[in-house]
């Protein structure tokens, strides 16, 4: 048994490789044991392709497309995957607007509209349709180190998504909270009691990106001191 897990940002507005591009958007890879589902896809498909290809990924090998939102920086580069792989299981908030269900429908063979928590496959987990200024769906990686959190934009609320996993899993910590936390209109103030927040929560490291806000990610770098982890395109970490 190899008990491959694995996530990999393949599309960010940074990048932590030169030869990767860069631009306004999210997309990142998971890989359990040698399933592979991507999610979002960032706010262009020809970026995406080429920073996937780059990092050794092709779409045939996915087997699931997870979409947190509509947002065109999550779900810009989903028709060139689509059309790069038909295949894949699409799970998309069910709250989504009916014209982009049948849009994405009239490419995907499957597409399963998420409203509850729920068990994408083994190990992997959405926290289903939270309620935000836009519905959005995060997941959660469970490893023998905890949980992982992974956001696309967190328009639900960073706090609430963790609130979330927590009833979900609530003996398990949350080893790593990782993706955009959305705090770029927030106070110094709210962001530091934000982090006190998410610490008595038992967040223990953090990995905010995209729209984060460069103010706020340095707070976060600060005050996780020793628990931050720099992302950006071409981050790779492997879980037990
Ligand atoms: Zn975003
Ligand atoms: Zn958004």
């Amino acid at each position: 048994m190899t008990n491959t897990k694995k996530i990999s940002i393949v599309f960010d507005n940074t990048t932590l490789d030169p030869g990767l591009k860069t631009e306004w958007g999210f997309a990142c890879v998971i890989e359990l044991d040698n399933e592979k589902s991507l999610f979002d896809t960032g706010n262009d498909g020809k970026i995406l392709l080429s920073n996937m290809a780059r990092l050794g990924y092709a779409p045939k090998d996915f087997s699931r497309l997870i979409i947190s939102h509509m947002h065109w920086d999550h779900v810009g580069g989903v028709i060139d995957f689509l059309h790069h792989n038909s295949d894949v299981i699409v799970y998309m908030p069910a709250s989504s607007l009916t014209d982009d269900i049948n849009m994405i429908k009239s490419i995907s063979k499957s597409v399963v509209l998420v409203s509850e928590p729920v068990e994408i496959t083994d190990g992997l987990f959405s926290l289903g349709d939270l309620p935000g200024y836009l519905n959005e769906q995060s997941v959660v990686l469970k490893t023998d180190e905890g949980l992982v959190v992974l956001t696309g934009c967190a328009h639900p609320g960073v706090l609430n998504i963790v609130k979330r996993a927590r009833v979900s899993f609530p003996d398990v910590p949350v080893k790593l909270l990782i993706g955009g936390f959305h705090l770029l209109h927030d106070s110094t103030e709210s962001v530091i009691e934000l982090i006190e927040k998410l610490k008595r929560l038992n967040v223990q490291q953090v990995a905010p990106t995209h729209c984060t806000g460069e103010k706020q990610m340095e707070l976060c770098r600060q005050l996780y001191a020793g628990h931050y982890i720099k992302a950006g395109a071409g981050l790779k970490l492997q879980f037990k």
